[in-house]
């Protein structure tokens, strides 16, 4: 038992990158993946699962943290930093989409240490770059969004604001002027001080009792050392690691079927309330 494998496809090809991944880890872990499986169990024999909107570079570092939970990085030299805090934004949407809130919740935590540790100018980069990203992949409330606009609001300067609120989207700025005037008339603090008072501020796992705990494991020790041996578990672990929580749930035995998940504009079905298949899928 739990020995099957999942093949997904991350990008679009030709430039494509396959993924191999035993299926019960990722069903576990991603509600879109787990979703999708069940649901189209009946109708395909292969295990496969296309991704088109994400890149593999960014499933490469899921994918090892569905194994070990821990993030590898593989960024170096001068530009470590802002690629560093890239990836984890980049990595927090692609959490956003599979459904997997403990990735997206250690990412999160990563971030937060990022934002300590970088220098002005790489949070002010991270900002101006990844504003609209998160922006357009996220709803209103998602706790990314929070985290981005208390990171500005603690973090940018008035010329780089002034300068760029325009092309922001609206409810950034509205957000960060709600943000700003929390922070001038009441008695505010930036992210890495409310996460002490307040650890889950930035968490998706709400009152989830199970996120702590840790469910059973396979070992996939053998596996892993495989995968180094053959070079494909590369990088270096991230000083940006901590990861408290395990919201996983039991995954059910079950044949399973090829999928195509919508593209990331046509949205992912709301979960796991899913019902009916996608009508139009991987149209890129
Ligand atoms: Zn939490």
């Amino acid at each position: 038992m739990g020995n099957r494998v999942v093949t997904i496809t991350v990008g679009i090809k030709p430039d494509h990158e396959n993924f191999t991944v035993h299926e019960r880890l990722i069903r576990d872990s991603s509600t879109l993946i787990e979703a999708y499986l069940e649901f189209d169990e009946r109708e395909h024999p292969e295990l496969t699962a296309v991704l088109t909107d994400y890149q593999s570079k960014d499933f490469l570092i899921y994918n090892q943290w569905l194994y070990t939970e821990r993030l590898f990085m593989k960024a170096e030299g001068d530009g470590r930093s802002i690629s560093e805090g890239r990836s984890l934004i980049k990595g927090y949407l692609l959490g956003h989409y599979l459904g997997d809130m403990k990735y997206r919740d250690t990412l999160m935590d990563a971030l937060i240490k990022w934002g300590d540790g970088a220098e002005t100018e790489d949070r002010m980069k991270l900002v101006c770059e990844q504003a609209i990203a998160v922006f357009d992949g996220t709803e209103a409330k998602d706790p990314l969004r929070r985290f981005i606009t208390d990171f500005t609001v603690w973090n940018t300067e008035y010329e780089l604001w002034s300068k760029n609120y325009k092309r922001f989207p609206q409810d950034f700025v509205a957000m960060v002027s709600h943000g700003y005037a929390y922070r001038c008339h009441i008695l505010g603090s930036g992210p890495s001080k409310r996460v002490i008072l307040q650890a889950c501020l930035y968490h998706c796992h709400g009152d989830n009792p199970f996120y702590k705990a840790k469910p059973e494991r396979q070992d996939y020790s053998v596996f892993l050392f495989v995968r180094r041996l053959t070079g494909t578990l590369t990088g270096r672990p991230a000083r940006l690691d901590r990861t408290p929580h395990n919201p996983r749930n039991a995954a059910r035995q079950t044949l399973l079927p090829t999928m195509n998940l919508p593209t990331r504009n046509q949205r992912a079905p709301r979960l796991p309330s899913l019902t009916t298949r996608p009508k139009t899928l991987d149209t890129r």
